[in-house]
């Protein structure tokens, strides 16, 4: 991919980047999330060692919006034995075994009610899938479609070490003042147990993001919601409507460690302008991607982009979440993600935010013909590079485009040379008095 080295970021997008966001990876892998209860706490305290995060906690109860925030779910063990004592199924050993949000139950079953209970992939005998109860109270576990295979009469003991009890809700968030009001929202959410490209590879990229701004001073403000899915996104929606007009540009970020190409879900809009930045940067990465209109399902831009609010949040992934078989089972693991697709992603990103920092309109000073470039020492000014020809367009491109219409995305986007470029162009027209940034 060509180099675009935005001037966010700088301090920590060191070559080992995608070493440092797959070992944050590892260190979360074995937590049993939920969308509430401990594994979430201990995640964004894990999280917390690298940006100064927030912890919200809001009551089991609470009403947001059509919903209600839910009971608390903690989980200490799980597992069935068979009747001589061998534990057939053991939460310790994986905690994608349970079917997450199990009531507690500790009781005596025949193989046909234990069958009622169990979940299996037969599709991918070997693999655990991933399944959840949330909003209506059950038990279960979840186990390979070989080992059920294998299951015989017998007198079962279930027992699930578990509690659904009032408590909280618990998300966190890290707001990055810049010098302008505009935010730059970026979601993801954390509410997976042990999965790694669904889930954990999100929160690797967003909380490197996160670190990579903290140091910097951005022109636009940033929030990032560290959420459980839909629920955690329709409680901040809840909790922090007034503000949300001043969301400019979202996105939620998921799936980003596989090896496949990118796929950028456009916001409800369609044509904003973080859908535009984001088409543009892929475009010019010369990375494989696609892009696609905006769906009702999904992760949690759905309820950013449902019609009360119309937030222009896109989803940007690598395969999306059930396009490929790992998904939701237990080969979504550490082996399936690799540092430098995260390393990837993480760029594209920063990317994305250096066309929302730099995306400013122009109005060139001299329009009457062009401008004599030679003259001011401009064609000096490109250096002696082979992409000479290329700067010496974008120019051209910037000179014609700034009347004060156009901004440097548009001018990007008409004239295929990448915003990097168009940008420096217009840097070099500024400092040689022939633009002005328009306020
Ligand atoms: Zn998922």
């Amino acid at each position: 991919m060509k180099t675009l080295t935005p001037d966010l970021g700088s301090t920590i997008y060191t070559e080992d980047i995608g070493r440092q966001m797959y070992g944050l990876m590892s260190e979360l892998y074995p937590i049993c999330r939920s969308i509430t209860g401990n594994g979430i706490r201990q995640t964004l305290n894990i999280i917390k060692e690298h940006i100064p995060l927030e912890i919200h906690e809001v009551p089991s109860g609470t009403a947001v919006f059509d919903w209600t925030v839910p009971k608390e779910w903690n989980i200490r063990d799980a597992y069935v034995k068979n009747s001589k004592g061998g534990k057939i199924i053991d939460f310790k050993k994986s905690n994608l075994h349970i079917l997450n949000y199990s009531a507690p139950v500790k009781k005596k079953v025949s193989l046909a009610e234990l069958k009622e209970h169990l979940f299996t992939l037969p599709e991918y005998p070997d693999w655990i899938p991933y399944r959840t109860s949330y909003y209506n109270e059950n038990w279960g576990f979840c186990m390979s479609h070989n080992q059920f295979m294998t299951l015989k009469e017998d007198e079962y003991e279930v027992f699930i070490d578990s509690s659904l009890e009032d408590g909280h809700l618990t998300y966190g968030e890290y707001y990055i003042k810049g010098e302008k009001p505009d935010e730059v929202l970026m979601s993801c959410h954390i509410c997976h147990p042990s999965l790694c490209n669904d889930n954990l590879s999100g929160i690797a990229v967003a909380s490197f993001l996160a670190k990579s701004l903290y140091a910097a001073t951005p022109r636009m403000s940033y929030r990032f919601l560290f959420i459980p899915g839909s629920i955690g996104s329709i409680t901040w929606l809840s909790q922090n409507e007034a503000q949300t007009g001043r969301i400019k540009h979202g996105l939620v970020a998921a799936c980003l460690g596989d090896a496949g190409g990118f796929t950028y879900k456009k916001s409800r809009k369609g044509d904003a302008e973080i859908d535009r930045a984001v088409m543009n940067v892929l475009k010019n990465s010369g990375l494989e991607h696609k892009s696609l209109d905006f769906i009702p399902f999904g992760y949690d831009e759905r309820q950013f982009c449902s019609p009360g609010f119309n937030l222009p949040v896109g989803c940007l992934m690598r395969t999306p979440n059930g396009a490929y078989p790992e998904y939701h089972t237990s080969a979504d693991n550490m082996e399936f993600v690799k540092p430098e697709h995260l390393k990837e992603s993480f760029s594209i990103f920063l990317s994305v935010f250096f066309v929302l920092e730099n995306n400013k309109r122009y109005l060139n000073l001299n329009p009457k013909c062009e401008p004599q470039l030679g003259k001011r020492g401009l064609y000096k000014a490109l250096g002696g590079g082979k992409n000479n020809r290329e700067k010496e367009m974008a120019m051209l491109w910037v000179l014609n485009l700034s009347d004060g219409h156009y901004s440097l995305l548009d001018i990007s986007d008409k004239s295929g040379v990448s915003f990097q470029v168009i940008k420096e162009a217009a840097d070099a027209l500024s400092q040689h008095g022939l633009l002005r940034e328009m306020q």
